[in-house]
């Protein structure tokens, strides 16, 4: 695939208000006008270029914005307060009562618990399927329906979504594809694939510093600009707006994205390889033996692999906070949500970022108790990481 994302990033030029490499940051809340015919112009919606109130948006976050359009190659993007912030902006400006979605079942747990708790109460309802079968996903179709929802990568089973296919389809019922992309950015760029918007939680690879929440909307941008409508837009009514100072900051550490993504991928690869050899059951979407690798390996954008999480299956939940426990204690990684840091970070899914999803729900989705998921770090000798987690595995009795 030509499409080559980190050219972009790398081709940003900005000129600081003082000529600094670095764009200025914003430190203001408000903005002035010069005349007050201008300010009522830009209210009513009609100018370009002049900044009204930081909610709307700041240069800051217009810069990160920008960045990130540039990154997915849309028109436009909207840089949010949380990853969650912008998926229920997306959400709530593309659907109203009695509205449907159709749904991917594995999702992040936030997103799952606002469609299925919160969304009925608007009374815009959820059909949660198996987004690796075409058929159930258009059967689920209907007249009300408002959208397709899913994650490149799903979180925490690393199912792959078909976005070509999935795009015609939401093509054919004149319906967006949303799509979320957090596990995968610069590896695949899903707006390229016919997502009609792309989401990010820049909390994760995006930023990688795990030190701030953060998320993006990118899109046409009819879209983006009807998000933060002073009249009726999602983002700026609802207000889940980042600051200026991390917008910046985010904007530096994207910088790095290109070779952090390489390095997390070369890492799990590695350490995907060795547990198979091992015969422990892991998964990971580079390994061949994974049901969505051919598919994956036909929508990556070259030289980034195939992401930097992976699985393992323990017989228990006991067994897995052991080892978690274990590996904590020999400073291989934390025992912590999250992801894309550059330590290594692991957690039993089902009881922790999926317990939103009920226990039934997750057996019928192949989530077990005993499933770690891992966000691999980007330790510089992966081998030294792997003799350590191999003592932790047998010292618990799993090797
Ligand atoms: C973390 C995450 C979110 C939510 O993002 P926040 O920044 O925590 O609000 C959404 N989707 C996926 C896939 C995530 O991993």
């Amino acid at each position: 695939m030509s499409f080559k994302p980190a050219d972009f990033i790398q081709d940003i030029q900005n000129f600081g208000e003082f000529g600094g490499v670095n764009p200025s940051i914003s430190d203001s809340a408000t903005y002035t006008f010069l005349a007050a015919k201008t300010m009522q112009d830009t209210f009513e919606g009609h100018t370009e270029g002049c900044y009204l109130y930081s909610r709307h948006a700041s240069p800051s976050t217009l810069y990160l914005g920008d960045a990130l359009a540039k990154m997915e190659g849309t028109e436009s993007a909207l840089v949010a307060g949380s990853g969650m912030g912008a998926i229920t902006s997306v959400i709530l400006q593309l659907c109203k009562a009695n509205d449907h979605i159709v749904s991917s079942r594995t999702i992040y747990g936030g997103t799952y618990a606002f469609m299925k708790n919160f969304l009925p109460r608007l009374d815009i309802n959820t059909s949660f399927v198996d987004i690796t079968s075409l058929e159930k996903v258009e059967a689920a179709i209907n007249s009300k329906t408002k959208m397709i929802y899913c994650e490149t990568i799903s979180n925490p089973l690393l199912e792959v979504a078909n976005l070509p296919a999935l795009s015609k389809l939401a093509e054919k019922y004149n319906i967006p594809l949303v799509v979320d992309n957090t596990f995968s950015p610069l590896m695949v760029s899903s707006s390229h694939l016919g997502a009609t918007i792309t989401i990010h939680s820049l909390t994760k690879f995006i930023n990688g510093t795990n030190d701030t929440i953060g998320g993006v909307v990118c899109g046409k941008k009819e879209f983006i600009d009807s998000l933060r409508n002073v009249n009726d837009g999602a983002a700026m009514l609802l207000g889940p707006v980042m600051d200026s100072l991390r917008a910046a900051q985010i904007l530096k550490n994207m910088r790095s994205l290109a070779l952090r993504m390489r390095k997390h991928s070369d890492n799990a690869l590695y350490l995907a390889e060795q547990f198979q050899k091992d015969g422990l059951s892991v998964v990971y979407p580079g390994l061949e033996n994974h049901k969505g690798h051919e598919l994956l390996k036909s929508m990556l954008n070259e030289s980034y692999g195939f992401g930097g999480l992976l699985t393992l299956e323990l017989e228990s939940l006991e067994k897995a906070n052991e080892l978690m426990e274990l590996m904590q204690n020999r400073n291989i990684g934390y025992l912590a949500v999250s992801l894309g840091f550059y330590k290594t970070l692991f957690s039993a899914s089902g009881a922790s970022t999926s317990s939103e999803i009920p226990e039934e729900e997750q057996k019928e989705m192949g989530l077990s108790k005993g499933l770690i998921r891992f966000s691999i770090g980007l330790d510089d000798d992966i081998v030294r990481t792997y003799k350590s987690m191999k003592a932790c595995m047998q010292e618990a009795g799993i090797l």
